[in-house]
This record gives C-alpha cells, structure tokens and sequence, in this order.
C-alpha cells in the first residue's frame, strides 16, 4: 500500500498545477495519471491575466510568454462582415499585472507543467495509472481515504491518501464515485475544430472573431505562435463525423485560407456543456476543474476557472495539513470559487446564444439589434472579472475578496519581490512592530528598501481603501485591509474557523 498527504487524481492542466502548488509547500503528493502523454486534441487556446500571474508563480513566466500571442481584440461579426460586437484588449494591463488575454497551445503548457513536477521532491507522479474507486476510512480529523489504482499493465494496487484531489476531467471517476450529480444549463452544441500550423500568418486575422453566420456559426481564433483555430458549428441533421473529411474541411477553410497557407495540425468534433457540480467537497474528497464544472468555450475560460480552483485549493490544503487551519477552512472553496464559475459560465453561455443562432430571421433580428447598438455608441458588456463568493475573507473590509494589484517597475513584478505565501503590507515599519505569525510569510512596510519601488501603487492602494495595512492571501485575493494587529488576528481567527 502506498502511503500520501495528498492524492491528485489526473494531471491535466489543472491537476498538474495542483500538484505543482502543493509540491511547492512541501506537501507529499502522489499524482496518477490514466494516460502516459498529454492529450493530443485541440482544447483550451485561451486564458487570462490572472492565469499569467500563476504561471509566474510556478516559474514559468518565460515559457508562457514564449508560448503565447497576446490577443489585441475579440470581435462577433455579421455573414456579412458587419461588427456586431467588439472587444478591444490590446493596450489594457488588467489587476494581476499582464495583459487581458493570451492565446496558446494547451498541449505546449502541459509539457512545461509536467516538467516543473520533478523540481519538488515532495511530489511523485505516475503516469499510466488509473484510479478505479475511492473508500473514506475514519471520520474528522483522522480521516483517510483509500483509493483502488490500476496500472497500465492492470496490476491493482492501494493508496491510503489524506485527501483526494479529483482534477480527473468532465467524465470524472472521482464524482463518480461519490456520486455527485451537475446541475445542468442545458446548452450544448456540437462543434467541428480544426488546429493549423500557419505557413503565412500575413493572411490571418490579428484578432478573435466570432462570425455569427445562421447558415455556419465559425470561430476563428489565434492560438500560441505558429498556429490558428477554426472552428464550424454542426447545424442539427448534419452528420458530425462526416466534417472530420479533408475534403469537408478545405471546403470549411476556403473563405480563410490560400493553398499553402495553413497545414491542418489537428481536428475534432466536440460537444460543449454548461455544468455545475453539485457538491465539490465530500469530507476529504474534493473536485476541481472539468471534474467540478464545464463551461462552453465562448469566453475562453474553462480551464481557467479550472486554475483558479487549484490555486484556491492549495494554500487552503497546506494550512490544514501542516495543523495551521481547520479542515472547515476547505468548506470556502466552493462558497468562493462557485459563484465566480456560474458568473463565467453565464457570461459564456450568452456570449454562446448570440454566435449559435441558426434561424435566419431571429438572427437578422439579432444583427439589427446589435448594429443599432453600435450606432448609437453603446459599448458591449465588459469582460468583467466575477466576484467570488463568501469565505475566508475579512467581510465589510473594502476590496476583501478582489484581486490585489501587481504593479510592474523597470520590468520587476511585485510578487517576485514579495514571494510564495500570504503577505502583510503595511505603511510604515511601526505599524508591525513586534508583531510576527508563522501563517503569513512576509511582513514588509512600504517604506522599506525591498517595496520602495513599488512606493507609488501600494500608497494608492491603501488610500483607496483608507488603511494602513492590507493582508493578501496566498492565491493573491485580498483577505483584508486595516491596522496590521487586526489583520493578523482575523486571519488566524479565519483560519481556525472561529469567526473573525
Ligand atoms: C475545443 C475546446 C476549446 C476550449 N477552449 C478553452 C479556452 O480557450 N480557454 C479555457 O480556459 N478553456 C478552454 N477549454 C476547456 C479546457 O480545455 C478544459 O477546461 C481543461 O482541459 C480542463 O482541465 P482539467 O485538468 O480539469 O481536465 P482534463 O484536461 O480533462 O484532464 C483530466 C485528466 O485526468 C485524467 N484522468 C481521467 N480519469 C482518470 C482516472 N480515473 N485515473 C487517472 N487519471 C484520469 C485524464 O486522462 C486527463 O489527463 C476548451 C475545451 C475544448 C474542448
């Protein structure tokens, strides 16, 4: 029997992320994953700034960068080539201190997710290896669960884990097993997608558009460089393996591309869906990513939010194993992180409805709608970023639960100066005087050497939230702000469960 603290079940982006945060805490991790490569199908090509800012704190800012095309503009466009709708993101730096949004190749990312693993001892993987079931043993603190592992040559064998982490994807075993219903919205589609290597990118479009055609609804999306997405929604009574035909696809591509221009890297028809675990905690079990939601591609955030469940999760997970926290501090990871996925997920969803329209007239009513709005002026709905949900915050503080700024000055960032763990940044070093606190790994004051470059941003930040401290989580969302002494209780305070 294999002994762990922490089970990850799957190492797709978000259980390999998992894996890396908690490895970086030095907590011991056995991750299994079914296959021995990453997958090979087009998938996510987008995400955020918030995103970035992880890849940064994995080390893996320079490979992200290299990996990715900044995205200058998201725009929905009539049969015609009328706009409808557009986005302009090029010269905006959003809170977490990069640009909005960044185009890639997912496969390229798990590689360099994957080959961050080995850099923390704490954190064996193995690939090949599929969970088959899971049996919680004990109860409260002392609980353990022990899962049933089959290797690749169908050898069984037993862990006994802490707490299992189920990142195993929109078919999960792991909810599966403790059989967690979704709640479903009900909108999905099949589409075809198509990944190109671009021989003449000179012949591309520069932005993201989403052409609202009734007759084909076509995305046509930048990915990492290099490459290109399409992809053509299959209206109902089409056959949908019939549009995996090369000859099917060049007819598809032929109002985008000259002989030459592209080579098709991959393709695949695909069925997005709008789903919400019901439950993403059961005792020491817990869901994250595609395993706990699934969100329609329209907005680029599935995997995304899928991140952002791992980040949320990790520091939580360090602090109850190392005996910092109670197991109820997990309780917040879904208060916090579901409303923020349903909010992306609508958001998605109605972005979805206006591409999908497949009538004639109700999309010549939408078309009108939309061009008398950009007649009159009107800009569309920001790509906002979505409140989380109660949790381990200070309630009533201003900007509690917000992401907190990362200035950039001569080309540093703010959080690789300030590091891992939570921070606590006060005005003046009197303000912390005496005060210390194994929870948070730095307490620093403005006024110091390290963060006098960053003088200007953290002074306006606490005048803007009239204070002259602020406490920020691990994950970079904003516990609090106030005087440093009050800080520090309520974080303890929240941490152990006790009301703050
Ligand atoms: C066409 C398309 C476009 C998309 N575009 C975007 C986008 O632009 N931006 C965005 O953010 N998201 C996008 N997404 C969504 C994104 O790809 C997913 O949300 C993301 O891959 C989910 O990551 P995950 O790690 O949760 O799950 P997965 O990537 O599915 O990984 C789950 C892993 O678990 C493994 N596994 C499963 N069962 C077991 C088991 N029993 N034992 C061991 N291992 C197991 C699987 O082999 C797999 O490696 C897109 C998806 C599609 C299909």
């Amino acid at each position: 029997m294999i002994k762990t603290d922490v089970l990850v079940v799957g190492l797709g982006p978000v259980g390999a992320t998992l894996a890396n945060l908690l490895g970086q805490q030095g907590v011991r991790v056995l991750a299994v994953e079914r296959e021995t490569s990453v997958y090979p199908l087009p998938r996510a090509a987008h995400f955020d700034a918030e995103i970035m800012r992880v890849w940064q704190g994995l080390g893996l800012l320079t490979e992200a960068m290299a990996a990715s095309r900044c995205a200058p503009g998201y725009e929905f466009r009539t049969a015609g080539g009328e706009t409808l709708l557009r986005y302009d993101l090029g010269d905006t730096i959003a809170p977490s201190g990069f640009a909005p949004s960044w185009m890639f190749n997912q496969p390229d990312l798990e590689r360099g997710l994957r080959a961050r693993l080995a850099d923390h001892p704490t954190v064996e993987v193995r690939l090949g290896v599929r969970l088959d079931n899971l049996e919680s043993l004990g109860a409260g603190d002392l609980e353990r669960v022990r899962a049933t592992i089959f290797d690749s040559q169908g050898k069984p064998g037993v862990v006994e884990s802490r707490f299992v982490i189920g990142c195993d994807g929109a078919k999960s075993t792991v909810r599966k097993a403790l059989g967690i219903a979704n709640f479903d919205y009900a909108f999905d589609e099949p589409w075809l997608v198509i990944d190109a290597k671009i021989n003449r990118p000179d012949r591309l479009p520069s932005v993201n558009l989403q052409i609202c055609d009734p007759a084909r609804p076509t995305s046509c999306v930048m990915m990492g460089p290099g490459r290109h997405r399409w992809e053509f929604m299959i209206r109902p009574g089409e056959d949908p393996q019939s549009f995996l035909d090369e000859h099917k696809i060049a007819e598809l591509l032929r109002p985008w591309v000259r002989d030459g221009d592209v080579e098709i890297d991959r393709k695949a028809i695909y069925r997005f869906h709008g789903l919400v675990s019901n439950e993403w905690r059961r005792g020491h079990v817990l869901l994250a990513g595609d395993a706990a939601h699934q969100t329609p591609p329209f907005a680029g955030q599935g995997m995304c939010s899928g991140i952002r469940d791992a980040v949320n999760v990790a520091w939580k997970l360090g602090h109850v194993l190392r005996g910092e926290a109670d197991e109820r501090l997990l309780d917040t990871y879904q208060s916090e992180r579901e409303p923020h996925v349903r909010a992306l997920t609508e958001f998605s969803i109605a972005m979805g409805r206006v591409v999908c329209m497949a009538d004639r007239e109700e999309a010549a009513q939408r078309d009108a709608f939309f061009l008398a709005e950009r007649a009159r002026g009107a800009t569309p709905v920001p790509l906002a970023e979505p409140s989380v949900g109660p949790g381990a915050f200070l309630r009533d503080t201003p900007r509690a639960g917000a992401i907190f700024p990362q200035d950039s000055v001569n080309g540093v960032l703010l959080d690789d100066i300030l590091g891992r763990g939570a921070w606590l940044i006060a005005r003046r070093a009197e303000d912390f005087a005496g005060l210390e606190s194994p929870l948070v790994a730095r307490i620093d004051a403005i006024e110091g050497r390290a963060l006098a470059p960053f003088a200007a941003s953290l002074t306006a930040f606490l005048d803007e939230v009239g204070a002259d401290a602020v406490l920020v989580r691990p994950d970079r969302y904003i516990f609090g702000a106030g005087q440093a002494r009050d800080l520090l209780d309520a974080y303890g305070a929240t941490l152990r469960g006790s009301k703050s």
